[in-house]
């Protein structure tokens, strides 16, 4: 399989980027960097002004962060003079007629590079689209920081409402981990503020796998994660899958029903729906790309991060996450520049670089190549990892403006 230089019509290239999350951003960056002036035109469209840190959203989600923290303008972030930035939401994608439908216009493309992020995999389970919050997006986010602190006020002027100071996470891999460590935090503070009784309090983190954490990590490391979450009130139900979410709580397939006034589901991320409206052919909506990223059914759309689906060296599926999407994003820049000059490209080679999750104020537990880490040592790796991304994108004036989120 080899990679062909880039086609167009009228001599310069139309390279358009859909989605300005991990994967966007760093591919249009890095495009600026290596595309000498007039070889191709660069469009990044999202349909926010704004890039969002993705991986930080568990924390203003909570309410133990402030939104701001985890949003950055793209205009700060791109040289207008060598990318284009439409602020639209994409419609539809027809890649026979190399168009991409916008809310505001179409735009026509001789390479398309699809980086629209991920949706949340609902498993077809009766209840979940319509009635379980998901942390997606800053306006998802602001939703559920906004909903538990109304639980609270709610159960003030209705205190019978007892169920509206359980709190039920659905998942317990990477996102539903570090939304629950981050919430066994908040739930205290809020308890202090509005005068409850924190002993009426339930924080559920439910579980269809017999284990919790995210996946790979041994077994001491999952037994430390789930101790501390537990002594902070995270109550655990593993091999528990969810029969339907309701209204009013969640029916588990063995019978029990939670009654709860929130659910957040953070079990499982699939590839955004357009790809498969398009035509493509997909996985849990993700397209399994070839060895230049490519669809192997259009060999002109690239596409990259949770959009994509990537089998590693050892031949396992590489987990979507924040460090693949950039990883693609810098390969996906050298594999654009090569080919509009007619030159090879190598294929993407996907280097794991380890995996920290967050336990909330304090604690982490991660696997960095050999060596397991938990505790503090963890949380401040932590904090790197999300310093050396804000580096990577906005350099030191962007970590010290966002003040490496929020320290201890
Ligand atoms: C709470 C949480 C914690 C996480 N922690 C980590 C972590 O610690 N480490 C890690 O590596 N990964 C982590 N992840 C996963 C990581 O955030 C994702 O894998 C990563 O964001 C995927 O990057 P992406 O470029 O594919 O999409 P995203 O970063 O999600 O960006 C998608 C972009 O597309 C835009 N968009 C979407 N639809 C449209 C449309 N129709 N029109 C126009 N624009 C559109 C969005 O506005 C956004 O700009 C975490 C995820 C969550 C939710």
């Amino acid at each position: 399989m080899t990679h062909t230089p880039i086609a167009s019509k009228n001599g310069t290239p139309r390279i358009v980027v859909l989605g300005a999350g991990y994967g966007g951003i760093v591919t249009v960056q890095r495009l600026q960097k290596l595309l000498r002036p007039g070889e191709a035109s660069v469009t990044l469209v999202s349909k926010h002004d704004y890039h969002y840190v993705t991986a930080h959203l568990h924390m203003p989600a909570a309410g133990t962060d402030r939104l701001e923290s985890a949003r950055v303008s793209i205009a700060s972030l791109i040289d207008p003079k060598r990318t284009r930035f439409v602020r639209s939401a994409v419609r539809r994608i027809d890649p026979k007629r190399r168009v991409v439908e916008l809310e505001s216009g179409t735009l026509e493309y001789d390479v398309l590079v699809v980086g629209l992020g991920g949706e949340p995999e609902t498993f077809g389970i009766p209840g979940v689209a319509e009635h379980a919050m998901n942390i997606r997006s800053l306006n998802t986010v602001r939703r559920i920081r906004e909903h538990i602190e109304m639980s609270f006020e709610t159960f003030k002027r209705e205190p019978h409402r007892t169920e509206l100071l359980t709190f039920v996470v659905v998942g317990a891999g990477f996102t539903g981990t570090e939304f629950v460590g981050e919430l066994a935090d908040r739930l205290p503070v809020l308890c202090k503020k509005y005068g409850v009784d924190p002993s009426l309090v339930k924080l559920y983190n439910i579980e269809a796998s017999p284990t919790a954490l995210p996946p790979g990590f041994p077994p001491e490391l999952v037994r430390y994660g789930m101790n501390v979450l537990s002594r902070k009130g995270v109550v655990y139900k593993l091999a528990s899958p969810i029969r339907e979410c309701r209204p009013d709580g969640v029916l588990l397939n063995g019978g029990e029903f939670i009654p709860a006034g929130t659910v957040v589901w953070a079990g499982g991320v699939r590839g955004n729906r357009l790809l498969e409206e398009a035509g493509f052919e997909t996985s849990r909506g993700q397209v399994a790309v070839d060895l230049y990223l490519r669809s192997p059914q259009f060999a002109n759309v690239y596409v990259i991060g949770d959009c994509s689906l990537v089998v590693g060296l050892d031949g396992k599926r590489v987990p979507s996450t924040g460090q693949l999407a950039v990883q693609q994003g810098a390969y996906l820049a050298r594999c654009l520049a090569a080919s509009v000059r007619g030159e090879k490209a190598e294929p993407f080679v996907y280097r794991h670089q380890g995996t920290v999750a967050s336990l909330g104020k304090g604690a982490a537990v991660g696997v960095v190549g050999s060596r397991i880490l938990y505790g503090y040592v963890a949380s401040l790796l932590k904090k790197l990892i999300d310093m050396r991304y804000l580096y990577l994108i906005g350099g030191i004036p962007l970590v010290l403006r966002k003040g490496v989120f929020k320290t201890d």
